[in-house]
């Protein structure tokens, strides 16, 4: 069967933040590593070295952007691993080690699914998980996480901008407060992580700033390609592994690496543009502006203190899954924001539900004009159900 799929024009695509579009520099870069050069990096002949020097010169690169030393970073297949391999790993380093007899991990009901999930499993397991909930702005305080931890807190983990609204969490205040705990306790733990995937392209993810003992992001929100993840780890954290094999990645992570992923997501880190956000962030505020004007509709949070690509909006009487699919009608593509948010995130956000919300996030290639267009086909639509 041929399949041929539909052009997307790149003009009403308003789901950066589930992915983004390959960079046309990053693709170049990959290429020469899906043809000649497609050697495993393991082997020590010249095709292996060639594939292994490419490797280490994109580790050069994103342990620049981290602030990190080489070995500190573990390469995965996406943000869904390198979250799992931080929590089971410093779950199960400690079972197999006893560091910690009656553990308990805390936690926000902000997290992505691939944290809450296996946090659910261990929970099942007898191990105590603290939920925390964010306040009406869709922020945590500090000061419910620090009054929580207790001498057999193993783990914290906090997400740096969530995935739904957009909102930024104090990461480096958590993190700070817990580096004095560690040290006072002269012990590693709480092991602190933090889900940086949502935060790379706009926000300080240095680690000496952020103070993160483990932190994770993925290389296709990025402007680079799907299959390619980072775990890193500092120094000194007991990490068990959860794939047997080779022993590849100081043996955290065996499986013959992805030299094109790998390839792709140094340029993708080497490409990222800080100064981007000020112009992006006036295009978010246009358009929530814009979509405010239409009647009984709602934005989710203020803008302060969140990432300047995504809002979060909801519509009292309209169905989120049904705007979406609209929206597609008319080749505008927006998310039905808790269609990405597991079941458990919906239950304990009950101080904070983003029920029905419909996801609009922005990226390089959004403009004015895009804006404009979207907002008008939006209200038609609105309209058009209203009438129903
Ligand atoms: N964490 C966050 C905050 C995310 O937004 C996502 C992707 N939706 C993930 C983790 C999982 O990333 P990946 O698709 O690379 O597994």
């Amino acid at each position: 069967m041929k399949i041929n799929p539909p052009k997307i024009n790149i003009d009403s695509y308003f789901d950066y933040a589930a992915s983004t579009p390959l960079d046309k520099q990053v693709l170049k870069s990959m290429l020469p590593y899906f043809g000649e050069h497609f050697g495993n990096s393991s082997s020590i002949h010249t095709p292996g070295q060639i594939a292994q020097n490419a490797i280490d010169l994109s580790r050069q690169k994103i342990s620049l952007f981290l602030g990190c030393n080489l070995d500190e970073i573990i390469f995965t297949s996406g943000a869904t691993e390198s979250n799992n391999l931080a929590l089971h790993g410093v779950i199960e380093a400690n079972q197999s080690k006893n560091y910690i007899k009656h553990p308990n991990i805390i936690t926000t009901t902000l997290e992505h699914a691939s944290v809450l999930q296996p946090l659910s499993c261990y929970a099942k397991q007898g191990i105590k998980i603290y939920y925390i909930k964010p306040n009406q702005d869709g922020t945590v305080d500090v000061n419910k996480i620090i009054k929580t931890i207790n001498k057999n807190t193993l783990l914290i983990s906090v997400i740096y901008v969530n995935n739904i609204i957009g909102t930024i969490q104090p990461v480096a205040e958590i993190g700070r407060a817990i580096k004095s705990i560690q040290k006072q306790n002269h012990s590693q733990f709480p092991v602190f992580h933090t889900d940086a995937t949502q935060a790379i392209n706009y926000l300080n993810c240095k680690v000496e700033y952020l103070k993160s003992d483990l932190l994770t992001f993925s290389g296709h929100k990025i402007y680079g390609p799907k299959g390619i993840g980072i775990l890193y780890k500092r120094q000194g954290v007991n990490l068990s592994s959860i794939f047997q094999g080779g022993g590849h990645e100081n043996n955290l992570r065996s499986g013959t690496l992805n030299t094109p992923g790998i390839v792709g997501v140094g340029k993708a880190i080497e490409l990222i543009e800080p100064n981007q956000n000020i112009k992006i962030a006036k295009l978010r505020d246009l358009l929530i502006t814009e979509i405010l004007k239409i009647g009984n509709s709602h934005v989710y949070g203020t803008p302060n203190n969140k990432t300047p690509n995504m809002a979060c909006f909801y519509f009292n009487d309209i169905s989120a899954q049904d705007l979406v699919i609209a929206l597609d009608l008319e080749n505008i593509y927006v998310s039905a924001g808790p269609a990405c948010a597991s079941k458990s995130l919906m239950s304990n956000t009950e101080s904070y539900s983003f029920s029905n919300g419909v996801r609009f996030s922005l990226g390089k290639f959004t403009t004015e004009k895009s804006i404009r267009s979207v907002v008008k086909k939006l209200a038609l639509i609105i309209n058009r159900f209203r009438k129903l």
